[in-house]
């Protein structure tokens, strides 16, 4: 009899709301069970979770603290705990704590670089030691387009962007014999609570910066993780998908 191969099991950090909740729907449709990481927003996540119980996914609501390491690298052997294994990672919980230079504080930028980067690099050392044993796995991180062109204001942010840049390339490299493949996905400006805070005018000029004069949906950055985690993107990797409307280029 020929065994039945195991249903993928995905970990989607910052899953309560956003990009990460749209990430954890797609996997949904696409027949993949998801561990729903979140921090705060508890019944945001145990809301997706039902939704996605219904459509018949497995599913689990994780909570975790992403500005402490062991938290964040926890919720690998959590997700293995409740789903069996793992074989898909989205880094997609991201913070902002926008100021100029001059006037940043040490608070918030040692949050945004904890957050955004090393809950990432946390998450993906504990999530390679399975991934090498079973010799395949995708690891897919959140950037941003502040991390490749830089952006006033977010100096914390776009490093951690950037660092978050290296770190999937790199990675990539140590793993690509190893049947794992490590990307990014940088998204432009999304209609998110990230960026429902920017108002007025202000608005009017950054879409005019964006060749497709739109914002995105978080559907349309949950299409291009659903694509990278997919059978499809097998040869792909140490790669940047920009799903922006053409603002980096
Ligand atoms: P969002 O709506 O603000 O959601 C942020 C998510 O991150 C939430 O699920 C939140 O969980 C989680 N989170 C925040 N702090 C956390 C912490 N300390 N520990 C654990 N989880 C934490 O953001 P979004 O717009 O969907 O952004 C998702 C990703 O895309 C981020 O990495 C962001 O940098 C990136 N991105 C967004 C845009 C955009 O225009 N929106 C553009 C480029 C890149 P709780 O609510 O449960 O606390």
């Amino acid at each position: 009899m020929v065994e039945a191969r195991p249903r993928r099991v995905a970990l989607v950090t910052g899953a309560s709301r956003g990009i990460g909740r749209a990430i954890a729907l797609a996997f949904g449709r696409d027949g993949v069970d998801v561990a729903c990481a979140y921090s705060s927003s508890a019944a945001a996540a145990a809301e997706l979770v039902a939704q996605l119980q219904e459509q018949g996914e497995r599913a689990v609501a994780l909570e975790a603290d992403l500005r402490d390491p062991a938290q964040a690298a926890g919720l690998v052997g959590r997700t293995i705990e409740a789903l069996g294994h793992l074989d898909i990672v989205v880094n997609n919980a991201g913070v902002t704590r926008d100021g100029l230079v001059l006037r940043m504080s040490d608070a918030d930028w040692d949050e945004v670089i904890a957050v955004d980067l090393s809950a990432a690099f946390a998450v993906c050392r504990a999530a390679l030691r399975p991934m090498v044993r079973q010799r395949s796995g995708r690891i897919i991180n959140i950037t941003s387009v502040s991390g490749v062109v830089g952006n006033a204001g977010q100096a914390n942010y776009a490093a951690a962007k950037a660092g978050l840049i290296g770190l999937t390339k790199s990675i990539a490299k140590e793993v690509a014999g190893r049947g794992i493949t490590v990307n990014a996905v940088a998204p432009g400006f999304i209609d998110t609570d990230l960026t429902a805070g920017i108002g007025g005018t202000v608005v009017e000029q950054l879409r005019a910066l964006i060749p497709a004069g739109r914002y995105g949906s978080p559907e349309e950055v949950a299409a291009a993780v659903s694509f990278l985690a997919s059978p499809a993107a097998s040869y792909i990797t140490a790669c940047v998908l920009h799903v922006d409307g053409g603002l980096a280029a």
